[in-house]
């Protein structure tokens, strides 16, 4: 039966006994090729063999000195495709499960209040970061480490970006976040929230108001649409608003739409995926997966697919969304499809869907959700008209500094890479953190 305290929590992380067992399965390999396969530098090498020494405040000093979210990448990671795919112990039963003692360290360090970072002594250098999601916190922590202030602005209520607004809560908590996020208070970053800089010029003349440097990490908040003229339905929502309505003041009032109905998601990737299992867990009748290829074609994990279908979502394999069914009372009603067979691909790409003409039905639904990217916000180059940007929105920085075409002015996570990691991220951020230092000081010289 529907549990709603599971929905709100994530499930235990291991306990002491769990990690220390965990722990001693390590090789303890002189390379550690696991060390050598987190996109943000994350040593687990390291830390696994300080707790097996029974080190733990410095496995965790290991973990937070360099990755202030250590706890919501060992939470949200694919550890399975970074570090543990590399993991040696594969070789004799099955890799250690790195992530799960990095999640335990971290929760363990608030547990027993052990506290590894201190605030530093000031530079008297101010910088803006701009947005407040793993990439903003993680450049602004970083710069309140060598003494910089920094200030994020952020359009919504709360800080956290995707992991507060977009992931679900049974998968990230929301205390989880607030123990991250007071961490980084405690660095001396100062948080501005309801302050969206969305004005023309806004961002840019941050510079011109006392800001050193400026690190915009704004993300990607517009949702792709199949039919964008068609708005203003009730029981028709992107990803971007039902997955934001899970996590805000609207929850009750969706969980009693969810609750009984057939709903159909559109998509067929991580983000999709969490769309419909979060309604099956708020107890809709029947949840529909609704996806123009194969199973074995869909860019969400394998292991996300099967946790997909064991939860209980059907599979809507080759069949693709023709337009949606919208009775007088503008509701949905339904979701118009054609079947679609596998042509073959070109060159080394992947197989074509092609609609089978004659072979379009309606599927039935109260609630259809659009899971079928996020990009850009339409408007957002506006906010920062000189910086140069690229025909999706996505802004054009430099790979190993990540400054943008105006001076002063850096850029990271999702708006530069695209849809990405919570990992790759909390990366930029460092780099971008570790640059804007070197351009200060480079200035000041
Ligand atoms: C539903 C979903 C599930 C995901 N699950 C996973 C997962 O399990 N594991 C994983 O590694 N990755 C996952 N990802 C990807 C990951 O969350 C993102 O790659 C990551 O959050 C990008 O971080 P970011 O800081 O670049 O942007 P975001 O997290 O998008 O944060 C950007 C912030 O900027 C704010 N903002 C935007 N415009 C303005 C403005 N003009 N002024 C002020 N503030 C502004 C936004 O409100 C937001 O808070 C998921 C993504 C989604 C959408
Ligand atoms: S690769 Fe695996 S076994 Fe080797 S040090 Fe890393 S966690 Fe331990």
């Amino acid at each position: 039966m529907y549990d709603p305290e599971n929905f709100q929590r994530m499930a235990k992380g291991f306990s002491l006994d769990q990690a220390v067992a965990e722990s001693e399965r390590c090789l303890l390999c002189h390379d550690a090729p696991c060390s050598k396969a987190c996109p943000a530098d994350t040593d687990p090498g390291t830390f696994i063999r300080k707790l097996r020494l029974k080190n733990v405040t410095g496995a965790i000093r290991t973990i937070k000195e360099n990755n202030i979210l250590g706890g919501a990448c060992g939470v949200l990671c694919p550890a399975d495709r970074l570090c543990e795919k590399e993991c040696c112990a594969t070789e004799i039963s099955r890799p250690v499960e790195i992530a799960k003692i990095q999640r335990f360290l971290v929760e363990h360090s608030w547990e027993r209040n052990i506290k590894v970072l201190e605030a530093s002594e000031s530079n008297g250098k101010k910088v803006a970061v701009v947005g407040s999601g793993p990439a903003g916190l993680s450049c602004a922590a970083e710069l309140a480490k060598q003494g910089c202030q920094a200030t994020i602005f952020e359009a919504r209520p709360e800080a956290g970006g995707v992991i507060r607004y977009g992931v679900p809560s049974y998968r990230y908590d929301v205390d989880f976040l607030e123990h991250e996020l007071q961490e980084i208070k405690e660095l001396g970053v100062e948080f501005r929230c309801n302050a969206p800089l969305r004005e023309a010029g806004q961002v840019e003349e941050l510079l011109e108001n006392g800001y050193d440097a400026v690190f915009l990490a704004t993300g990607l908040w517009a949702a792709s649409r199949l039919h964008p003229e068609v708005s203003n339905v009730d029981g028709l929502m992107t990803s971007v608003e039902y997955l934001a309505s899970l996590r805000d003041e609207q929850f009750e009032a969706l969980r009693n739409k969810i609750k009984g109905s057939t709903i159909a998601v559109i998509g067929g990737g991580s983000v999709a995926i969490d769309c419909a299992e979060a309604a099956v867990k708020l107890g809709a009748e029947d949840v529909y997966l609704v996806y123009r290829r194969s199973f074995v074609q869909m860019p969400a994990e394998e292991v996300e697919r099967i946790e997909a279908l064991e939860t209980g979502v059907h599979f809507l394999l080759l069949n693709q969304p023709v337009d949606f069914v919208i009775n007088h009372q503008q509701k949905i009603e339904g979701l118009r499809l054609v079947r679609t067979r596998l042509e073959k691909a070109k060159g080394t790409g992947r197989r074509i869907p092609k609609a089978i003409a004659g072979s379009e039905w309606v599927l039935d639904a109260d609630i259809v959700v659009e899971a079928i990217g996020n990009q850009a916000e339409s408007g957002s180059p506006s906010w920062y008209p000189n910086v140069d940007v690229d025909q999706n929105g996505l802004i054009q920085a430099d790979a190993a500094t990540l400054t943008t075409s105006v001076e002063g002015i850096f850029a990271g996570g999702d708006i530069v890479r695209g849809p990405a990691l919570v990992v790759d991220a909390v990366n930029d951020g460092k780099v971008a953190a570790m640059a804007i230092i070197e351009y200060l000081s480079k200035k000041e010289a």
